[in-house]
């Protein structure tokens, strides 16, 4: 199997096994970044040597602005594994980040919805509620 065959083989893989929906983009080096689910959970990021999979994590630096920083969980260099190997790996990999991205969710005790760290205004209160409680409150 040559290399450029593995790199589409790789944007395959990502595309099937990331959670859905799957967004693809290029960076400005030329590395493909995708971004699974919604919110979202995974983010990957394929070059030419290697393929990186990251738990999607974010800060909200002002109440409008929020900036994802994903938190690596492994780098792997896809040239140097043979195929059974690297798609156990990376498929480990992106169950792994998923996992423990998903273990930080919370589900709102006032509106039931499963909802992302960012979105959590207090423990177990999501943002919508606490915008709605405090309005009642007012
Ligand atoms: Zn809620």
């Amino acid at each position: 199997m040559d290399a450029p065959e593995r790199y589409e083989q790789l944007i395959a893989f990502l595309g099937s096994q990331l959670p859905a929906p799957v967004e693809q983009e290029i960076d400005a080096d030329g590395a493909m970044r995708f971004v699974g689910g919604e919110p979202p959970e995974v983010i990957v990021v394929l070059t030419q040597s290697s393929v990186v999979v990251s738990e999607f994590r974010g800060v909200w630096e002002t109440p409008l602005k929020f900036t994802d920083r994903p938190r690596r969980i492994g780098l792997i260099k896809w040239r140097r594994l043979p195929e059974t190997a690297l798609w156990n790996a990376l498929g480990a990999l992106l169950k792994g980040a998923q996992q423990a991205r998903l273990a930080r969710f919370q589900v709102c005790q006032y509106c039931g919805q499963n909802t992302a760290p960012e979105w959590l205004h207090d423990d177990r209160v999501c943002q919508s509620c606490a915008d709605r409680h405090s309005g009642a409150v007012h």
